[in-house]
């Protein structure tokens, strides 16, 4: 039998109907789906005809290597044609993508990518502030202060402070960490944050603050995964907090039929 193809999807930042309709569509035809802990059940559910397998470090007590997840996702494509690998987000940002598309490029398994809304673009849509802007803003940097144990340690602070806007990803515990950083690296205390946390769910949060505020973010005790603004344009607005928690009107996802 040939292999089968392992289809990585971006699930989008976690409102079901912020999926795209080819991802819709390969769930549909999926026979397996690897999916990650913070993928909408909603999102999962798509895939009528599957076995589903929860992979990623939220779903267990310990967290699935990902070795062991670029092996079964090898594995699991001699087996089966339809193969899809759903990742919260888009899979190419900060998704750990390239390792499973080295695993499978090395067993010789095709694989597509399905891109996703990633979680700052969905958090920039909550506030409603564009991340560009003519006239304050002509560059956006997408970093994380989070390296790996095992990797070089990043020079994310001096691209950012070299950058008119940025969106950090994974920085929520590390906050008086990229404040004493990014002052040191010469951006303004005065320069406003906004923190979006569970951008596009039901229970999202929005927090303002300048950088100089940010170190006491630990005390909005944060819970669910959240990005942070940071630049000129992203000065608190009236209307916008109240407007999130207003009651939100969301097309039901119909079920995919199996
Ligand atoms: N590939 C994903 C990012 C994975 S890293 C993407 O493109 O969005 C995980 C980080 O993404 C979290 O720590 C948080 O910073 C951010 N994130 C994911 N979902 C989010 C959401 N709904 N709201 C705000 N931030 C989110």
């Amino acid at each position: 039998m040939t292999n089968g193809t392992v289809y990585l999807v971006g699930a989008g930042p976690g409102a079901p109907d912020l999926l795209t309709l080819r991802a819709a569509r390969f769930l549909a035809e999926a026979e397996i789906v690897f999916y990650d802990a913070l993928v909408h059940p909603e999102i999962v559910a798509l895939a009528a005809g599957a076995e589903k397998i929860a992979v990623g470090k939220r779903c267990g007590k310990h967290s699935t290597v990902q070795q062991f997840i670029n092996k079964r996702l090898v594995d699991a494509a001699r087996r089966y044609a339809v193969i899809v690998r759903l990742k919260g987000g888009d899979p190419l940002l900060f998704g750990r993508a390239q390792e499973e598309i080295a695993a499978l490029e090395a067993a010789g398994i095709r694989c597509e990518v399905v891109p996703g809304i990633t979680a700052a673009l969905a958090a920039a849509a909550e506030i409603r502030t564009s991340l560009t802007q003519r006239g304050i803003a002509r560059s956006v940097t997408f970093a994380t202060p989070r390296v790996g144990a095992t990797e070089h340690p990043s020079d994310w602070a001096s691209s950012l402070a070299a950058t008119d806007a940025g969106a950090i990803y994974m920085g929520v515990g590390e906050a008086a960490h990229i404040a004493s950083t990014l002052l040191a690296a010469g951006k303004p205390a005065a320069l406003p944050v906004a923190i979006v946390e569970n951008a596009s769910l039901p229970n999202m949060r929005i927090h303002y603050m300048t950088l100089r505020e940010l170190p006491q973010l630990a005390d909005a005790r944060i819970t669910g995964p959240a990005v942070i603004l940071l630049g000129p344009q992203f000065t608190a607005r009236e209307g916008i907090a109240v407007f999130a928690e207003a009651e939100r009107c969301r097309l039901p996802l119909r079920k995919a039929a199996g």
